[in-house]
């Protein structure tokens, strides 16, 4: 007797696909049948014949909870996993209030977002100049015992709560990381030259959206990377450069590879299909990243980057903020705004139409990019990532030919903007299954809808048991930042509008709480698989 059998599944074997049953026990995959007559299992998933992926993957999401809900919470954020086919998130340390720094803050993260995760979800560990300032370089082999998959360090200034490292300061945390043999993911972009240019710009006048890409030129990460690269030489650190946005970034991490260091990188959906002057011009500020939107060249060299090795896998950076007090708001500009979209909903379907669909990659590269090389990066293979019999059984189920258009105001992240807005694309994720569990059906109906005043009060609005005194404590180290974010946020006064949202999510077929936290099972690294 199995648990479920997810049938018509058309699974990848290389750049071809085989039509078969899935037998799932325990949440764990236990076979592959041809005919499943007079097979027994409590549940049948239909796969209607469709293309059946690995759980897909995104390793890089800032789900900002906890402190700043009004942005989104682990609820909107995994709700748009889920219906983006994502099964599992790698959550950053840097957009919360504690940032996560130490075993400490990672374990009230998990009890924070535990009640409210939709799908499963790892940690990414975090490393700090005042880390390295304070000697408090010990928090980084404690993390990494406690089972993050990595960890982040800034060049430039992202979050008051997780200031940046200087030059001598990422050497320190290179060798402190290379010690655990994790991945250590920097934010490349060169400090002074953003800093004088954007200065320069303001000065000039510039208020235009384009300025804030010509400002953080390409130069500026150029030189990040250049200089990541010489400290990973000279260090044995596992450089990964996280959200890669230059063509010229992509060739000095296939160089680097061929000099045979250990150097990794992503690039994100937006980096592929947008370029700064049309998004920009458009969107203003609602297309506002670091680094920034670059060029149709970029574009190009990027997918070219995917498929000679250079760029190892897609994640997408998902960090919204609140429309009406973060982006748009009056007085605000290009140089205020903050630096962040959405992207966890939109990534499978993008990298499924405008890379697999247009003929740019092929099936064993979309296996590869968005899920295997995460896994396997990251130390969760094969428990995810991968369709063997013991592997959770984690699919994402894609209709190759639904056409359909991105629409911001039908997704599930709280923000409400998306620069891919009016994207039309071919390929559809229709079902999301998480440890044989169907999470997400490309239907009206969702198990959000039926959640009680109640019932959200204490998952989202509420702190769990014995924590909210704790928090208290935490968040009176951050006075300025408590009064400057919160004050500003109608959602923060109007929870009901939060609530109203929550509602409005469509498809979703689990119970909040149902993801699970993920430690990383081993340390394993990612053949170099570069073209010469
Ligand atoms: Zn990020």
């Amino acid at each position: 007797m199995y648990d479920v059998i997810i049938k018509n599944a058309r699974i990848p074997q290389g750049d071809d696909t085989v039509l078969t049953n899935i037998l799932v026990k325990d949440e764990k995959i236990a076979g592959f049948v041809d005919r499943i007559d007079g097979i027994e299992a409590k549940e049948i998933i239909d796969a209607g014949g469709h293309l059946t992926l690995p759980g897909c993957i995104d390793s890089h999401t800032h789900f900002m909870y906890q402190g700043f809900p009004h942005r989104e919470n682990f609820l909107t954020g995994s709700a748009a996993a889920a219906r983006g086919g994502v099964t599992t998130v790698i959550d950053m340390p840097c957009c919360s209030v504690p940032s996560v720094r130490s075993v400490d803050q990672l374990k009230l993260k998990l009890e924070l977002v535990q009640p409210q995760a939709l799908v499963d979800f790892a940690f990414w560990g975090g490393v700090t100049g005042e880390d390295v300032r304070n000697d408090w370089l010990h928090n980084v082999k404690e993390q990494a015992d406690y089972g993050v998959v990595a960890f982040k360090a800034y060049m430039t200034p992202s979050v008051p709560t997780y200031p940046r490292v200087t030059d001598p300061e990422m050497y320190e945390a290179f060798v402190a990381v290379a010690e655990t043999g994790l991945p250590i993911g920097i934010h490349a972009e060169n400090f002074a030259m953003c800093d004088y240019f954007v200065k320069k710009f303001q000065r000039l006048g510039r208020m235009d959206g384009p300025a804030w890409a010509e400002a953080r030129m390409e130069l500026a990460e150029k030189v990040a990377i250049e200089l990541g690269i010489s400290f990973s030489e000279a260090t044995g650190a596992r450089l990964h450069i996280v959200h890669m946005s230059t063509g010229i970034g992509a060739k000095l991490v296939g160089e680097a590879k061929k000099r045979g260091l250990n150097v990794t990188s992503e690039t994100c959906p937006h980096y592929l299909t947008l370029n700064y002057q049309e998004a920009m011009t458009k969107y203003g500020p609602l297309a506002k990243i670091a680094p920034p939107l670059r060029t149709k060249k970029d574009n190009e060299e990027l997918w070219e980057g995917l498929n000679n090795g250079s760029v190892d896998f897609i994640a997408t950076d998902h960090a919204p903020y609140e429309i009406e007090s973060e982006k748009l708001k009056k007085g605000m500009n290009i140089w205020t705004a903050f630096p962040g979209i959405p992207g966890v909903e939109t990534m499978v379907p993008i990298i499924v139409s405008e890379g697999y669909n247009k003929g740019r990659i092929s099936l064993s590269k979309l296996v590869d990019i968005l899920s295997t090389n995460a896994a396997k990066h990251y130390g969760l293979y094969p428990k995810k990532g991968a369709m063997f019999i013991g592997s959770d059984a984690d699919f994402t189920i894609i209709d190759l030919d639904k056409r359909w258009t991105i629409d911001p105001k039908t997704q599930a992240s709280m923000c409400g903007y998306t620069p891919l807005e009016g994207m039309e694309l071919k390929g559809k994720v229709v079902k999301t299954i998480v440890r044989g569990h169907l999470v997400f059906e490309d239907v009206d109906d969702s198990t959000l809808k039926e959640l009680s005043d109640e019932e959200l009060r204490k998952i989202v609005h509420e702190y769990p048991e014995g924590v909210e005194e704790r928090y208290a404590e935490i968040f009176k180290e951050y006075p300025n930042l408590y009064s400057k974010e919160y004050e500003k946020s109608y959602r923060i006064n109007h929870p009901e509008v939060i609530d109203k949202h929550i509602r409005s999510i469509t498809g979703i077929k689990v119970k909040p709480g149902f993801g699970k936290f993920v430690k990383r099972q081993s340390i394993q690294q990612l053949p170099k698989t570069i073209t010469y």
